[in-house]
C-alpha cells in the first residue's frame, strides 16, 4: 500500500475511533484482516456463547471458523435450518455472551448505522447480550448519518440482498422505498446508535482494510 493511502486510513481511523470513545464505544485499531482476528478473539472467552449475525466481515477474517476451532459454542443462521432453527438462533442472538457483528456503516462523529430485515442483528447491537464486538473495514466509514443513509441504500443493501437472492429495487436499479415491500426488503429496522446503550459493553474493532459489504 502506498505511504500516502496508509497515512489517510490511519488519520481517519484515529478521527474516528477519537469520536466513538467520546459516545463510550470502546475501539481498537487493527492494520490487517489477521490483527482484527486476533482482537477479536481476545474479546471473547472460549467459554462464551458467541452469536453472529449476517455479516460478511466476521466471515472474511475466520472468525466464524476460528471460533469452531477453539471449541465455542456459535449461533449463526449461514447454514441451511429449518424455519424453527433459525427463529431459535436468532431468538438466541439476543440471550448469547457475546455478539459479533460488522456495522452498516460508521460515521466519523462516532455513530454506528445499521439497517436490517428481521431485527436480530440491530436488537442484539442493542441490549441482550452484554459484549459486543464490532468489526467494521475502513470501507465503512462514512462523514455523518446523512452520507451512512446513502451507503446503505446504494452499498450496503445491495449487495447484501443480492447476497440471498432478494428482488428488491435497488438490486435491478436504485433504491425506490416505495415500491419496495415486504419480504425481500430488507430495510425495515433502521438504527443509528448515537451513544453506546448503557447496559452493553460495545467494542469497534476499525480494520485498516476493506471488507464485508
Ligand atoms: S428500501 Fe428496499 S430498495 Fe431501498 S435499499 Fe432497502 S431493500 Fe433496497
Amino acid at each position: 500500500m502506498r505511504e500516502e493511502r496508509k497515512w489517510l486510513i490511519e488519520h481517519q481511523v484515529q478521527r474516528t475511533s477519537k469520536a466513538l470513545e467520546s459516545n463510550g464505544f470502546k475501539t481498537v485499531y487493527a492494520p490487517t484482516k489477521s490483527d482484527a482476528l486476533k482482537e477479536a478473539l481476545k474479546l471473547i472467552p472460549q467459554e462464551a456463547k458467541v452469536g453472529i449475525g449476517g455479516s460478511v466481515t466476521a466471515r472474511e477474517i475466520g472468525l466464524v471458523e476460528e471460533l469452531r476451532k477453539r471449541g465455542s459454542n456459535v449461533l449463526e443462521t449461514w447454514r441451511k435450518l429449518s424455519p424453527e432453527e433459525d427463529l431459535s438462533i436468532r431468538r438466541g442472538h439476543l440471550t448469547c455472551d457475546v455478539f459479533v457483528s460488522s456495522s452498516n456503516a460508521v460515521t466519523e462523529d462516532g455513530k454506528l448505522v445499521n439497517a436490517d430485515g428481521t431485527g436480530n442483528r440491530v436488537a442484539a447491537m442493542i441490549f441482550g447480550p452484554p459484549r459486543v464486538v464490532v468489526i467494521a473495514g475502513v470501507n465503512k466509514i462514512v462523514r455523518d448519518v446523512h452520507e451512512a443513509m446513502a451507503r446503505i441504500r446504494s452499498v450496503a443493501t445491495p449487495m447484501n440482498v443480492r447476497r440471498v437472492g432478494g428482488t428488491t429495487p435497488c438490486v435491478t436499479d436504485v433504491c425506490n422505498l416505495e415500491e419496495c415491500k415486504p419480504p425481500s426488503r430488507h430495510c425495515h429496522a433502521i438504527t443509528i446508535l448515537e451513544k453506546r446503550p448503557i447496559k452493553t459493553d460495545i467494542t469497534v474493532i476499525l480494520v485498516g482494510e476493506e471488507l464485508g459489504f
